[in-house]
């Protein structure tokens, strides 16, 4: 029978840590009147912040959902944990070592299953980090070599190495008390033949941290040419891992993208990277899948999502940049921050500009972003041959509609017009007619 915590102690940690520190992990906590804090609930999708948080009393309060409590509650109910694991993981924060009654001091058996793992990442973390400096990560150094990253950026993002044996971080991990079924769980790693195996063999590793900075998987690269595996594997889904609601570099991002108010969406690892070095610290990619719904509502509560925030993406100009452009378009809808484009000249992705031209080019290419929508109507236009009038109904069709959703009205009809420029429709009105 595992220890229960001793009540003191509990206590103690309650009032360690402010209220106000632990939920702007989450989201932005703006000024809300009376010493308040006020923000985008992260419990239900809302337009306009009814999230309240009293600094004073120690308490949240959502006016939309009505969940409230303190900030055990909180942390509970927001990283899903139970009331034993929260008060572990706010003590550690806090640097309060716990006493347990009956048991005493076991908190490799206390502890959930959800800490347990996020425990073997750490740990797994800090392994592939330092087989980085390892002989056989020599092609791996080499990779982040030639992409223009040295020692103090690997280690700032913690990039690690994959040894390439069967089972090297699984025997480590084993050697600290891990079992079978966390490993695999874990996803890190995988059932062989005769037990568990390394899921990541020989890959240049990225560790994925959520929100709050706690590692809940990987993302590798390949690096020779004798592994049939795909150019990057990430973590499969896991009890602390979903793909459609991890956003890579969002810990490192989340402060920066609440004072400025903006956002930039990049395409990969090496890219956020890129972005951070050259000065652009607001840089955020998704994990091995297209920035989506809950993609959204993560950026959301971290931006203060409203009109005078933006969200940036940035898409090579070929062809799958241009479709990646109107499927982000798509999302500009969940948005009420204004959504741009930055396409980089020669279809350089943020990572190869930073190389060739430094970070100087990056933060210009940032700075020299189109309106989403602008960018939306020339790719369909010009799918069509406007020679013919097919053409130019057709190409009306399909432009019409992004027209019409255009937020801002006066904004709107100045690009009705446009579109019957580009189409070389005189009637300037049958196009803006068409759009309503
Ligand atoms: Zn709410």
């Amino acid at each position: 029978m595992a220890g229960r915590i001793n009540d003191d102690d509990v206590r103690t940690v309650r009032n360690a840590v402010p209220i106000d520190a632990v939920v702007s992990e989450y989201l932005q906590l703006r000024p809300g009147g009376g010493g308040n804090l006020k923000g985008l609930c992260p419990f239900h999708d809302e337009k306009s912040p009814s999230f309240h948080v009293s600094p004073a009393k120690g308490l949240y309060h959502c006016f939309g959902c009505q969940e409230g409590g303190d900030t055990v509650d909180f942390v509970m109910k927001v990283e899903h944990l139970s009331f034993s694991e929260t008060i572990e993981r706010l003590a550690a924060q806090a640097g309060i070592t716990l006493r347990y009654e009956e048991g005493g001091y076991n908190p490799g058996r206390q502890q959930g299953e959800r800490t347990r793992l996020l425990e073997a990442h750490k740990v797994a973390a800090q392994f592939y980090a330092e087989q980085l400096g390892s002989a056989e990560a020599e092609i791996g150094r080499g990779f982040l070599a030639d992409r223009g990253f040295d020692q103090a950026a690997a280690e700032r993002f913690g990039v690690g190495y994959a040894p390439a044996g069967w089972d090297h971080l699984t025997r480590f991990l084993r050697g600290r008390g891990f079992t079978d079924k966390e490993l695999t769980l874990s996803g890190l790693s995988q059932d062989g033949r005769r037990g568990p195996i390394d899921r990541f063999r020989g890959r240049l590793m990225w560790p994925i941290r959520d929100i709050t900075g706690e590692v809940v998987g990987f993302g590798a690269r390949r690096l020779r040419e004798d592994d049939n595996g795909p150019k990057y594997l990430n973590t499969p889904e896991t009890p602390i891992y979903r793909k459609s609601q991890v956003l890579y570099g969002v810990d490192l991002a989340k402060r920066d993208i609440g004072k400025q108010g903006r956002a930039v969406v990049v395409e990969g690892y090496t890219d956020v990277m890129a972005c951070h070095l050259s000065g652009v610290t607001t840089a955020i990619a998704t994990c091995g899948t297209a920035f989506g719904g809950e993609h959204v509502k993560i950026l959301r509560r971290v931006l203060t999502d409203n009109s005078r925030s933006e969200v940036v993406f940035t898409f090579d100009g070929d062809a799958a940049g241009q479709k990646a452009a109107l499927r982000a378009f798509e999302d500009d809808q969940k948005f009420a921050a204004r959504t741009s484009i930055a396409v980089s000249p020669g279809g350089m992705d943020p990572c190869d500009l930073r190389l060739a031209k430094g970070d100087e080019a990056v933060r210009q290419l940032i700075e020299e972003r189109s309106p989403l929508f602008g960018f939306a109507i020339r790719s369909f236009v010009t799918q069509h041959n406007l020679e013919t009038a097919e053409g130019r109904s057709a190409a009306l069709e399909q432009a019409a509609p992004v027209v019409a959703r255009i937020k801002d009205v006066a904004i709107r009809h100045e690009y009705a017009v446009r579109l019957a420029g580009m189409l070389g429709i005189l009637d300037e009105r049958f196009v803006v007619d068409r759009v309503r």
